[in-house]
């Protein structure tokens, strides 16, 4: 069994050398458990936060421990009533190739309803933030004008369609041509802005929301916020899912000032998608039944081999995926 630890914890933004690769003999499941081989793990965002001893939602990561994380696996050893062996399942045990766990720490996962893959994108964590995000906080109406940034990735592209299902004008920002013309081209965006290439992100902005922004659905915060903010419209809705600009800094850098929020009495609401836990299974077969008809489109962007782990995890920073990123670590 190969697994990636968090070996020291990064200091800005992560390098190779803060991670440790080790390889343990598997271990035999006990009753209740299963041996789960990985087929896909997921890397994250969010993962950079745990990766720093900092207080949040959830614990930081522990050092000399596995970087815990989504993963969808196929049981290949059962000692549980709930699973079979072949059965496909999702877990949380993150970078290892094979893991031993309570079967109340899977989910199964069923192969007819979408490939498996998707368990982590479009029909699995991400995908339920774009959901409960937009709809739950954003609260799209036919005809607004709806911002997205970080638009190319696995949550802004469904935060986008989903606002085109609302009947919304939509506007992605992303950080390069291919991304913007993918987002125009293939998911029917109204309009896509380079933010790497654009010389005027505000002008940019104004050209393609001449009726300002009703709802502005955050991703990365930092520099590209404060162009889209003086845009705000009337009680406009923002909702706070992301701030990828600044997880790798080192120092806070403090609230910025933002007096559009006050004179349009716009709401700024910050949200973690396990808020709407309870609502999942409702979210999940909306999602499903729009994957389903084609009204939801979902891109994963897949790099094969367990070795590749940590590079595809700093490639997020570097804006290297369209959609989901994903690791294929085994195809059976
Ligand atoms: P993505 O698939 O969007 O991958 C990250 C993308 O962010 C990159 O491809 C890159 O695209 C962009 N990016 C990276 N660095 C910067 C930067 N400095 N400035 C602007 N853009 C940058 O990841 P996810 O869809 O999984 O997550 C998107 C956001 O949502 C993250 O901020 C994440 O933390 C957050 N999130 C929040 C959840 C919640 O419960 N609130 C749950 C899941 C995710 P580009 O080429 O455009 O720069």
């Amino acid at each position: 069994n190969q697994k990636v630890l968090l070996a020291r914890r990064p200091r800005g933004m992560p390098v190779h050398e803060d991670f440790r690769w080790v390889e343990e003999e598997i271990s035999q499941p006990a009753f209740g458990e299963v041996l789960v081989k990985t087929l896909y793990l997921s890397v994250d965002p969010y993962m950079r936060g745990r990766m720093s001893d900092r207080k949040s939602y959830v614990p930081p990561y522990q050092l000399d421990e596995v970087v815990q994380g989504g993963v969808v696996g196929k049981v290949i050893q059962s000692r549980s009533k709930e699973f079979q062996e072949g059965d496909f399942v999702l877990g949380n045990y993150g970078w290892q190739t094979y893991a031993v766990t309570s079967e109340d720490e899977l989910t199964r996962i069923d192969p007819d309803l979408a490939p498996i893959s998707t368990a982590l994108g479009v029909l699995g964590m991400p995908g339920l933030t774009a959901y409960f995000g937009l709809l739950e906080i954003g609260q799209p109406k036919p005809g607004e004008t709806v911002v997205i940034s970080g638009a190319a990735g696995a949550v802004g592209m469904t935060a986008g369609q989903i606002a085109k299902i609302k009947g919304c004008r939509v506007v992605g920002i992303a950080g390069s041509d291919q991304k913007t013309a993918y987002l125009v081209n293939e998911l029917g965006f109204d309009g896509a802005i380079n933010y790497k290439s654009s010389k005027s992100l505000r002008n940019d902005l104004e050209q393609v929301c001449p009726n300002g922004v009703d709802i502005y659905y955050d991703n990365v915060g930092g520099e590209i916020s404060d162009q889209v903010l003086p845009l705000l419209n009337h009680q406009a809705r923002i909702p706070l899912c992301g701030q990828i600009s600044l997880y790798n800094l080192e120092k806070d850098i403090g609230p910025r000032i933002q007096p559009r929020l006050l004179i349009t009495s716009a709401m700024m609401k910050g949200f973690i998608v396990s808020d709407y836990v309870d609502k999942f299974d409702q979210g999940l077969k909306q999602l499903a039944e729009w994957v389903k008809t084609g009204w939801l489109k979902y891109r994963e962007n897949v790099i094969e081999g367990f070795e590749h782990t940590v590079d595809a995890f700093l490639g997020l920073f570097k804006g290297e995926n369209i959609g989901k990123q994903l690791v294929r670590v085994s195809d059976r």
